[in-house]
């Protein structure tokens, strides 16, 4: 290489400092190279980063990025263990400010593969390229080359067959892949990202103005949209973040994202801060999603504790605790100083089961009255209680903590052996329908009641084989984020067998033709993105039947009527016979409370008749 004389800034850490890091597997899977790779695109100062990757990453990952490139020098020097420009003695170990510090992962990334370096500064006339295999280096030239680098990993695991035995699908991985880069991306709009994958363009991520513009490039805005922004200066970090409006959680737990100094990392202090915040808010089974950006200190912060990276410890982990608490406490409009203690109820969920009982009579309104009624002389007369007591706004509950619930009976000794005649008397609040039905009055959940209707004929439609479906006038395109995208993949053939047709359109979209007949409106989003959910536990049920079920409970639940729509009284009748039909199941298909029933009898003795 001609021009000035190349002293190079990558040194070779000392022994001593060597001792302190964290050692470890850097490698494992294609998705932990890209990491480290993508780290060092960031660290160089990148705006623009490329990835390319063949078959999960297994045969080719590729990443190019515009940062400052290394002299011919520091390319040599980059490939030997721990070789960085980034530490020089272990007082940097204790305020790292960059992504990587052990100049552990070019050295075993190539020991592990074939790799070739292209790399060029922008002040230099002339780039490098460098080959090597097995971590060895093959040839060293000067090649011309846009600035930055661009580092190249083909055959991952060529040397090591009992490393490659572990990997998993291409699928799989180029999944872990996709997540990778999100996570990589979601603290740093200002940097743009584009995945490739086989050819295609999977994602590309191009540069905005905001945290929040990228979190909804990352998850779709309508997850931004459902969340509650915050942001705040505590004693111990500066934290800024997005945390989902309780209304809109659900049962799966992505995102849960934690950034720190815009490293994505795990902390069980973080967790369980956020999980605190919310308290009661969440009914039971759902979970918080959020994305969180916390600024901490590097000097207060140990990012040396985990070969992989993936987990930092805290000096202040207490502060921190309360900081994240409080922010979000405050987010969702709840007072900040509350002890943990006290449990608070939310606006939309009533009669806990391990609530105190409540009395009818002291101005609660008909909705709320809870799971008991005193009678006179204090006695207390009980109906069976679901699962769940929540009342129903048409919102889907739980998902995995619910799946015992479902089709869990409370049988009351009634069995209409012909039909009950139904006399619909009205409804309340546009929620619950009140009838006469036999000689027992009843109050129901309109929604629940037409859930578990729709339910038990789409499973012996299923049962049957003859889910008929029904396709849309105009194809309804739906995006999803890229990891939601794959599990869908996964899974079209056996959707269509429930009478779901979805068409990929694009890396994350699909086109929605066809959907099973007979069911009611369906917000096609939402419904697709709680479909999402079921899928993803797919693999972690054993019979097709309870595989099935959860998606026949999700595609009931979104077709039938919502709380918050009035009825006619020949609809209630329809409905209520309709409900009849079906036995009188007293659960819906997610196990929550479908209808109150209070037999002449019971009457009697509550008015002191019998
Ligand atoms: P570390 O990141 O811990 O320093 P690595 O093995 O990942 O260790 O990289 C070794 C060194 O190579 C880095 O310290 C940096 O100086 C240089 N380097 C690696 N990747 C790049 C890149 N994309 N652009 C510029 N320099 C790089
Ligand atoms: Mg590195």
């Amino acid at each position: 290489m001609s021009g000035a004389i190349d002293t190079g800034k990558i040194r070779l850490l000392s022994g001593d400092v060597i001792s302190r890091i964290a050692a470890g597997e850097v490698v494992e899977r294609p998705a932990a190279v890209v990491r480290e790779l993508i780290d060092n695109s960031l660290d160089a100062g990148s705006t623009k980063i490329t990835i390319e990757v063949k078959d999960g990453g297994m045969s080719l990952i590729r990443v190019v990025d515009d940062g400052e490139g290394m002299s011919q020098k520091d390319a040599s020097m980059a490939f030997r263990h721990h070789a960085t420009s980034k530490v020089v003695s272990d007082q940097d170990l204790l305020s790292v400010t960059t992504m990587g510090f052990r100049g552990e992962a070019l050295p075993s990334i190539a020991s592990v593969s074939k790799v070739r370096l292209i790399t060029a500064r922008r002040e230099e006339p002339v780039g490098t390229q460098l080959l090597l295999a097995g971590g060895e280096i093959e040839r060293v030239e000067d090649v011309a080359a846009p600035a930055g680098t661009q580092v190249e990993v083909k055959d991952l695991f060529y040397n090591t067959p009992a490393r490659k035995k572990f990997l998993k699908t291409i699928t799989t991985e180029f999944s872990r892949i996709s997540q990778a880069v999100q996570q990589a991306s979601l603290p740093r709009p200002g940097v743009q990202f584009h995945l490739r994958h086989n050819g295609q363009d999977v994602l590309h991520v191009p540069a905005v103005s905001s945290l929040r513009d990228r979190v909804s490039q990352v998850y779709h805005r309508r997850f931004a949209d459902q969340c509650l922004e915050f942001q705040a200066d505590g004693p111990a970090c500066k934290l800024q973040g997005y945390t989902i409006n309780p209304m809109y959680a659900r049962s799966g737990r992505t995102p849960q994202d934690l950034f720190v100094n815009c490293r994505p990392v795990k902390n069980a202090t973080v967790s369980h801060a956020v999980y605190g915040a919310y308290e009661a808010s969440l009914a039971k089974g759902r979970h918080p999603l959020f994305v969180l950006f916390l600024e901490v200190d590097p000097a207060r912060l140990d990012v040396n504790v985990h070969p992989t990276k993936r987990e930092v410890r805290f000096l202040d982990q207490d502060l921190i605790h309360h900081s994240v608490r409080q922010a979000i406490r405050s987010a969702l409009g709840r007072p900040a100083s509350e002890a943990s203690t006290v449990r608070l109820q939310s606006p939309h969920r009533v009669g806990q089961p391990d609530s105190p009982q409540r009395r009818y009579d002291q101005g609660e309104s008909q909705g709320q009255v809870s799971g008991t009624l005193l009678k006179e002389k204090g006695e207390v007369y009980s109906w069976p209680r679901p699962a769940s007591l929540e009342p129903s706004s048409g919102q889907r509950p739980t998902g995995l903590n619910s799946q015992p619930a479902l089709i869990q009976e409370h049988p009351l000794p009634f069995e209409p052996v012909t039909r009950p005649e139904v006399i619909p008397l009205g409804q309340i609040g546009k929620t619950f329908l009140v009838a006469q039905v036999g000689t027992e009055l009843q109050v129901v959940d309109q929604h629940t009641a037409h859930e578990r209707v729709l339910f038990e004929r789409l499973r012996g439609k299923w049962e049957g084989s003859a889910i008929a479906s029904q396709p849309l006038l105009i194809p309804d395109p739906i995006d999803v984020p890229l990891h939601e995208a794959q599990v869908l993949m996964e899974h079209l053939s056996d959707l269509e067998k429930l009478g779901l047709v979805l068409e990929p359109f694009g890396a994350s979209s699909f086109l929605l033709r066809a959907v099973p007949a007979s069911l009611g409106h369906i917000d096609h989003e939402a419904f697709i993105q709680d479909l999402v959910e079921d899928l993803a536990q797919w693999n972690s049920l054993s019979s097709l039947e309870a595989r099935i079920r959860p998606i026949l409970a999700t595609l009931a639940c979104h077709g039938a009527v919502r709380a918050g729509r009035g009825m006619d009284l020949p609809e209630i009748k329809h409905l209520i016979e309709d409900w009849v039909k079906e036995g009188l199941p007293m659960t819906c298909p997610h196990g929550r409370r479908v209808a109150l029933r209070l037999p002449a009898e019971e009457l009697a003795k509550i008015f002191g008749r019998a």
